[in-house]
């Protein structure tokens, strides 16, 4: 693996270690292309404060901290700095302007929650066929804004609904990424931590329609880089389901 463009830093509060080790191990790891996509910071008109991402005020020093580090390493290996981030209904435009400043290199879309993040409704935690296609529809809107490089953890809403739904509504998504042609995540943070997803079923979907799929390292700590075991596992799903896996960097 030679690329990963999933990589957080300690400003969203869930992360450890400094920029430096995250990139020393990506080195290690044999990384030529590595990229900072931390939570995106979001200005809550509304006075709501997120537990999961930077503030604004610590989007400069992120964006100076990892830029600085991209020259030092740059014989090294390539560093891009840009985020992961939701799609907010009301607040995306308005967003995108906001981060024009520290010119991003990209976004990966993430769509933990349903609606906006105020509201609570997390992705994971959604159990009605409704739930289900809100986040599909919610996804589409989102990568037809063109503002994403690839969906993250595509599959993140799981699998407690109707079988129908499932299949219809994951076809859809997988339809929708393929004709925009943004590819679908391979999630490592899943596989580490034993979740749902990346799961076989998603991905089986995703053989028929003809996605792209992507490694995503999902990094919240420098050790992540060296978690070979993940790697495996994602090597064999790729192979076991036939996937059209990525292997070049996209950026
Ligand atoms: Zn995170
Ligand atoms: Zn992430």
């Amino acid at each position: 693996m030679f690329f990963n463009y999933h990589t957080h830093t300690f400003r969203c509060k869930h992360a450890t270690g400094s920029e430096r080790e995250y990139i020393e191990n990506a080195i290690k790891s044999g990384i030529k292309t590595l990229g900072f996509s931390d939570h995106i910071p979001v200005d809550f008109s509304n006075g709501f404060v997120s537990g999961c991402r930077m503030t604004f005020n610590e989007a400069a020093g992120y964006f100076d901290t990892v830029r600085k580090l991209a020259e030092e390493y740059k014989d090294k290996i390539k560093i891009l700095c840009g985020f992961e981030s939701e799609y907010s209904p009301s607040l995306h435009k308005e967003q995108m302007k906001k981060i024009e400043k520290y010119s991003p290199d990209y976004m990966i879309l993430g769509q933990h929650y349903i609606g906006e993040e105020w509201e609570g409704r997390t992705s994971a935690s959604q159990k009605t066929d409704e739930g289900l296609y809100e986040y599909v529809e919610q996804t589409l809107t989102a990568m037809n804004t063109g503002d994403f490089l690839y969906l993250a953890h595509p599959d993140i809403i799981g699998y407690r609904f109707s079988d129908i739904a499932i299949e219809k509504a994951y076809t859809r998504l997988c339809e929708g990424a393929r004709d925009m042609n943004i590819p679908l995540e391979i999630n490592f943070l899943g596989i580490r931590g034993g979740r749902h997803y990346p799961s076989i079923r998603f991905f089986e979907i995703a053989k028929k329609v003809g996605n792209k799929v992507i490694f995503g390292i999902d990094a919240h700590s420098p050790e992540d880089f060296l978690h070979q075991s993940a790697e495996k596992k994602a090597e064999e799903m790729v192979e076991n389901i036939g996937l059209d896996l990525i292997t070049e960097p996209i950026l």
